[in-house]
């Protein structure tokens, strides 16, 4: 633990600094780890991130930043500097997003975590697995969302509409509440929020009929997403509401689609072009002529297109069929991949006699 680098000095801020200058700094240094925006390897990007998403989740906290400090890393909740070390950076991405969203239209992203105030839900990321040709044609995907929805009747608060508040016992109204476990003749404490008024500090008089009290629904909720044409791999698909519900009445998080592909049986994609194994008969790589080939295409349709093969083509020369590959729309432009044949020769299994006197004649001519 000796080695870890000083918080403040993993967000570039004083000792002395206020709320609003960490946030600051968290956001100006967030932008710069972005893994699209960094220069550096990946795993480094994610690395600076997590340390940084670490630090901010300690200094923003106005306890954990107290005890920190006081007694330094040593003060703090092991599992504290776990789960914000661990925590998905995709997920620190948008909630930076989310902030910014909220701070430029004036929605409630922008508060600060301790207020009292209606915070937006977090948001959350889902990965979804398209096929090539899924990709291809863009497609509408059914996701039932897999995890809680906020309850409509009370919008996650727990309280029957118009219930009065009262201060909860349980925290006595500072929304945070302090654990203690022994680990060795150490005994740890830590503040964590209050699971009874869920950190507001405030339990309704009368709890919400529909859900209650829990704040959320029982339903699932399905949804569907249109996914448009030429996606690839690592693009984000943000779907606006239909992240995880505020817990105190805000606008609930986003709901993001992080992209994958299923692996293909013989294509392979790059960018926008794509790469086959193209299997060609040794007459025809010898003597050239036309063939057909696949080409990428929507689902349930398999597409061919005719193509030359020169005279003497040889084991892995690339053939090109240009503007056959993916299709993306950039800002109401098309730009096209091609798809790129390395050619391997087909030797044939049997030979009929015919077959063989030929080239028998052939070899006796060479
Ligand atoms: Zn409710
Ligand atoms: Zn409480």
């Amino acid at each position: 633990m000796s080695d870890k680098r000083d918080y403040y000095e993993v967000l570039g801020v004083d000792r002395s600094a206020d709320e609003a200058a960490i946030k600051k700094a968290y956001r100006k240094k967030a932008m710069e780890y972005h893994p699209d925006r960094y220069k550096g390897p990946k795993e480094e990007a994610e690395e600076k991130f997590k340390e940084l998403n670490e630090a901010y989740s300690v200094l923003s906290d106005s306890n954990l930043r107290t005890r920190y400090d006081r007694f330094g890393h040593q003060g703090l909740d092991p599992r504290v500097r776990a789960s914000a070390h661990n925590a998905n950076p995709f997920d620190f991405v948008s909630q930076i997003f989310g902030m910014d969203f909220g701070d430029i239209f004036g929605g409630f992203g922008g508060q600060s975590r301790r207020s009292r105030g209606p915070t937006r839900g977090r948001d959350a990321v889902l990965e979804v697995y398209l096929t090539y040709e899924e990709a291809y044609s863009g497609v509408s995907k059914k996701i039932t969302i897999p995890f809680k929805q906020g309850c409509k009747t009370c919008h996650g608060t727990g309280a029957e509409p118009g219930s009065e508040m009262s201060t909860c016992a349980n925290c006595r109204g500072s929304g945070r509440v302090e654990r203690r476990v022994q680990t060795g003749i150490f005994i740890q404490v830590s503040q964590e929020q209050c699971s009874k008024c869920r950190g507001t500090g405030q339990i309704p008089k009368k709890k919400c009929k529909k859900c209650k009290g829990s704040g959320y629904s029982s339903e699932k909720e399905k949804i569907s997403v249109k996914i448009p044409p030429g996606v690839n791999e690592g693009e984000m698909v943000r779907v606006q509401g239909k992240g995880h519900p505020s817990r105190n009445g805000g606008t609930p998080g986003d709901l993001i689609l992080r992209i994958g592909l299923k692996e293909h049986d013989y294509f392979q994609r790059d960018g926008l072009d794509v790469h086959m194994l193209l299997p060609i008969p040794f007459d025809v790589a010898a003597l050239g002529g036309e063939i057909e080939v696949p080409v990428i295409g929507p689902p349930d349709e398999e597409r061919f297109e005719k193509m030359k093969v020169p005279k003497g083509t040889q084991v892995f020369d690339t053939l090109v069929l240009k503007n056959k590959g993916f299709v993306r729309s950039y800002n109401g432009r098309d730009a096209t991949g091609n798809m790129y044949y390395k050619v391997t020769i087909e030797v044939p299994h049997k030979l009929n006699k015919k077959q063989i006197k030929a080239l028998k004649d052939y070899r006796d001519a060479s």
